[in-house]
């Protein structure tokens, strides 16, 4: 499911009784067959932004397109899974809980096998008959993650799934939802305050600030810590950035539109200097394409169509990959 899945156009969303829209998104496209992550912190609209795509509120102003028609939500609603972020189970065994949608929607047939193999993808078959309500956290969020998928949406709208989840239920669900989406070809569109999860997933990232978004500051994040002592730089595990500047944090950005490809060594000292392999070529905002490199860490670079063919390279070749110091902004 390729091209847009959804079309935001000058949507808006103010509460009753709330002065300021709390949410603003201007035009927005989510692209199907991927993963959508929003990031920002408490207050800036994820949730709400969620509600909307979920079409369990219409926008104030402007017109949200889905599958490119004004959605009907009796009609729509069935094609879209959401996990909330505190998920509300029955209190009965995982088994039922799971089970719950397809009962409702009488599709019994063949009932057993699609519960099994959820439950077994989501680690949870030898929690079939506990109670769910008894369960840690994590184990709830992960039965509510096999209940939405059991019903097989096309959509999957995830609410800081791992905002209070342990480490282990996290690789969980933060797989499950990627593999879903390469083999199933569905549409994950997931909101975090986490960094760390945005860049994991990949896909498209947006930051919401007071309701608006920006895809500034998040094509490329790096997590990892600055080297003790001399100047500012960073290390990821894989690569040595060197940045300007602020010198305390655990992640840095970079803006794809900062990073160069060259096919010969650009000689130049306030430059970080990488080499990698392309492995990805897409169609990005404005008639731009993004080009990932493998340089250690994957790094998304932003060239025209022109430029892209004056390089005169493919997928699989290599490039060199620069950008300056002082193009890196650190989160703390
Ligand atoms: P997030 O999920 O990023 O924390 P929300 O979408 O919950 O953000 O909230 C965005 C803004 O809308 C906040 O200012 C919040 O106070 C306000 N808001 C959220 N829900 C309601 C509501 N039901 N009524 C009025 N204002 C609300
Ligand atoms: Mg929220």
């Amino acid at each position: 499911m390729k091209g847009s899945v959804y079309q935001l156009k000058g949507v808006s969303y103010t509460y009753e009784g709330s002065g300021a829209p709390a949410l603003d998104m201007g035009e927005l496209s989510i692209r199907g067959g991927e993963v959508t992550v929003f990031t920002g912190p408490n207050g800036s609209g994820k949730s709400t932004l969620l509600a909307l795509l979920s079409l369990d509120i219409t926008p104030t102003k402007g017109e949200l397109l889905l599958f490119g028609e004004r959605p009907v939500p009796s009609r729509h609603r069935r094609r879209i899974g959401i996990l909330d972020q505190h998920p509300y189970l029955f209190d009965t065994t995982v088994r039922a809980n799971v089970e719950w949608g397809l009962r409702a929607r009488k599709m019994v047939d063949g009932m057993d096998g699609q519960v099994g193999e959820v439950l077994d993808a989501l680690g949870l078959s030898s929690y079939a008959e506990r109670r769910a309500r008894k369960l840690s956290g994590g184990e709830m969020q992960r039965v509510a993650l096999a209940r939405t998928l059991v019903l097989n949406p096309d959509i999957l709208l995830l609410d800081e799934p791992t905002a209070h989840v342990d480490a282990s239920s996290r690789e969980r669900i933060e797989s499950i939802v990627m593999e879903w989406v390469s083999r199933e070809g569905g549409t994950a569109i997931v909101t975090t305050h986490d960094l760390a999860l945005a860049h994991r997933l990949g896909g498209s990232a947006y930051r919401l600030q007071d309701g608006r978004a920006s895809q500034t500051g998040v094509d490329n994040v790096f997590m990892g810590h600055f080297v003790g002592g001399v100047g500012g730089l960073f290390d990821t595990g894989h690569i040595k950035i060197n940045v300007a500047g602020k010198r305390l944090g655990e992640a840095v950005t970079l803006r794809a539109e900062e990073v160069i490809l060259s096919t010969h060594h650009l000689e130049s000292s306030v430059r970080n200097n990488l080499y990698g392999v392309i492995t990805d070529v897409s169609l990005g905002d404005g008639g731009l394409l993004m080009v990932t490199v493998d340089c250690g860490e994957r790094i998304v670079a932003s060239i025209t169509p022109s430029g892209w063919a004056d390089l005169g390279v493919s997928v699989g070749e290599r490039v060199y990959v620069s950008f300056k110091a002082s193009a890196l902004r650190v989160i703390e």
